[in-house]
């Protein structure tokens, strides 16, 4: 059962950063995360924010740098289907596209997708796991298959969002607004890891908002795709996953971001995969090393050695993908 709290639904963003910024307010917005979360008393709210209201926060539109701006509340089914999005960045549709179930991605938003909760199930359950303010992480000694095999230091749960490495490897931003004003934060720095804050996912503060997500102009030669991997075909996270997008002029890479999904606390940019492609075709031999190259600082725990194959194949994939496509 869900427990008491007060709900307000704001009719502009000003109205909705300060109902945040009283104590035990929490946004909602699709609420397929949130809702759950609540009537599992994984954590408490004494006020939910509605977003719905703001309808300035919905939709996709083309920037005048020749980008594109995604409203926080935007559904992930908008998104995988949407035109411009399928035809210049093909990782963020494809991510949108492959997350959770086709009800969820209709109910859930980006905005959403991004701030969500880690799915570690000592977090959800009634442990009081490191995260959740007490002292161990409970995954490194126990049940830990589906845990980081990067970046886990005092916590090592994986980050579940999908579209999160495909926006990295696209070199998108999030605008977040609180009472005081508005600023942007590259997604690079966005996802907070555990070795700097292990209480928090993201750098957004108490009292803020990420309103929109914002795409450069895509450059000449770009593509990508994302390639996750998981144990059903549908309404289940990554167990590994990578999102890569290269730049090419003809054949060869003059630009390669590779980020991995499933695997760490934050998306995970592989900066050896990304190294081995520059300057080179996506030959047999060179997919391969870059695969490999993706693996380098793995430390598995004691029941998921088996993600480091997963992250090989995944990046051969997509790297393979990218090859038909260029
Ligand atoms: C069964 C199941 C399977 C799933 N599988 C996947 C999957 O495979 N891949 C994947 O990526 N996700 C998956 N999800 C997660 C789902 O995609 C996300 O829950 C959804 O995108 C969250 O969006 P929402 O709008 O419903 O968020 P909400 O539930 O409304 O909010 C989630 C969190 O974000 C905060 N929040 C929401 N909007 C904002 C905003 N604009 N600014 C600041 N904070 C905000 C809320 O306060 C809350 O903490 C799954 C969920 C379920 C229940």
């Amino acid at each position: 059962m869900l427990p008491t709290f007060t709900y307000v639904k704001p009719a502009s963003i000003g109205e909705a950063v300060r109902e945040l910024s009283t104590p035990g307010a929490l946004a909602h917005a699709g609420g397929t995360d949130v809702l759950g979360c609540l009537r599992d008393r994984v954590y408490a709210a004494s006020k939910l924010v509605s977003l719905n209201g703001l309808a300035e926060l919905r939709g996709v539109s083309e920037t005048p740098n020749g980008g594109l701006r995604i409203g926080a509340l935007t559904t992930l089914s908008e998104i995988a289907t949407h035109p411009l999005v399928k035809l210049r960045y093909a990782a963020l549709a494809a991510a949108a596209g492959a997350a959770a179930s086709p009800q969820l991605r209709n109910q859930g938003t980006i905005g959403g997708n991004l701030c969500q909760r880690p799915r570690c199930w000592y977090f959800r359950g009634d442990f009081l796991c490191a995260r959740k303010g007490g002292d161990t992480c409970f995954a490194k000694e126990g049940e830990n298959r589906l845990h980081a095999i990067f970046g886990g230091d005092v916590c090592v749960m994986v980050h579940p969002s999908d579209t999160a490495p495909a926006l990295t490897a696209l070199d998108a931003s999030v605008r977040i607004v609180s009472p005081r004003g508005s600023h942007m934060v590259s997604l690079d720095a966005f996802f907070v890891p555990p070795s700097k804050d292990y209480r928090r996912e993201t750098v957004v503060d108490p009292g803020e908002i990420v309103t929109d997500v914002l795409l450069p102009a895509s450059p000449v030669g770009a593509a990508s795709t994302y390639r996750k991997l998981r144990a059903r075909g549908a309404w289940d996270f990554a167990l590994s996953g990578a999102a890569v997008m290269v730049v090419r002029r003809g054949k060869t890479i003059q630009q390669a971001h590779v980020v991995l999904s499933g695997v760490a606390p934050v998306p995970w940019r592989a900066m050896a995969a990304e190294k081995e492609l520059i300057g080179h075709e996506l030959s047999d031999g060179v997919i391969a090393r870059a695969a490999e190259k993706a693996t380098v600082g793995a430390v598995p725990l004691s029941d998921n050695a088996y993600k480091v194959a997963l992250v090989r194949g995944a990046v051969m994939e997509a790297l393979s993908e990218l090859r038909a496509v260029g």
